[in-house]
């Protein structure tokens, strides 16, 4: 059985008026409910010293009691501001790490998800678009501590580069961050991951899968991790109206089944997190997210 951590406040904790389509969440779960190879399991809150794992701890304490300045607020875009918006952090933010301590515990290529995660704009001491916790370096780092893990890959196939933990992992061995993108797409300041692969405006299915293909054959090669954690934005859709890429929803299933099959040879734990899906209609994004995540749970 395939376990997917969501809980309600992924949609509620925003506001119907912020400029983002959290209505995804509700939709993908709706969806994904219906599938009898998927255990839907709820997310409590993450301990807040967990998140100095990855975090400044005065970025921490300023946005848990409500005081990040203006400007920091602005920068994260979740605007209005909702009041729950501490508490979905929290939850959302465990729903990855909870799925990790699941796949570490069962080994082999086990694999889990969280329906919503993937927060890679997030840095070290300031959040930014739409992420305020980096949850993907956040679950790294207790795999490290509490796993015994030793090396982590993070592979970002997201439209926009995971910037925020390319800075975070910048001198850090352990953790490979692997970020595909588009070139024109935000963040127009680009960090440098451990390895970027550049996508032109307009790329399709074809040269994406190709570079993908290589990659991972060279990748199986090159480094073997204990966990791998694959934030699967969806924006990369051609009907996506923030991404630039043009795959199509049957090459975004060939994407997921390339990085499943290396997970399956490389018989290491996966946990697979959302990332962008700015679809229109919203529709094309709750698909493609349903795809995956019943790829991942097998069928
Ligand atoms: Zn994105």
């Amino acid at each position: 059985m395939f376990k997917l951590w969501h809980h309600p406040i992924y949609t509620d904790g925003l506001s119907p008026e912020a400029h983002f389509p959290r209505e995804r969440y509700r939709l993908a779960a709706d969806v994904l409910q219906q599938n009898s190879e998927i255990v839907f399991e709820t997310p409590s809150r993450i301990e807040p010293d967990d998140l100095l794992l990855a975090h400044d701890r005065d970025f921490r304490d300023a946005f848990l009691s409500g005081d990040l300045p203006e400007e920091k607020v602005r920068r994260i875009g979740l605007k209005p501001w909702s009041e729950e918006i501490v508490e979905r952090t929290l939850i959302l933010t465990n729903g990855t790490v909870s799925a990790a301590r699941h796949v570490l515990e069962v080994g082999g290529s086990a694999k889990a998800g969280n329906l919503g995660g993937g927060t890679h704009h997030a840095y070290y001491d300031f959040g930014s678009g739409y992420c305020i916790f980096n949850d993907l370096a956040i679950a790294a780092r207790v795999a490290q501590r509490d796993f015994g893990v030793e090396t982590v890959l993070i592979l970002d196939l997201d439209v926009h580069q995971g910037d925020g933990t390319a800075a975070i992992f910048a001198n850090d061995p352990t953790v490979r961050t692997v970020s595909f993108h588009c070139r024109e797409n935000f963040p127009f300041r680009k960090m440098k991951s451990d390895l970027d692969v550049e996508f032109s405006k307009g790329t399709g299915d074809a040269e994406y899968l190709s570079t993908l293909a290589a990659f991972l054959e060279r990748e199986a090669a090159l480094f073997r991790p204990d966990l791998i954690l694959y934030q699967a934005g969806v924006d990369t859709l051609k009907t996506d109206r923030l991404g630039h890429l043009e795959l199509t929803r049957d090459g975004l299933q060939t994407r997921n089944q390339l990085v499943f099959d290396f997970v399956e040879s490389a018989q290491v734990p996966c946990v697979i997190t959302m990332g962008g899906g700015y679809g229109v209609p919203i529709e094309t994004s709750v698909d493609a997210f349903g795809d995956l995540f019943s790829q991942a749970a097998g069928g």
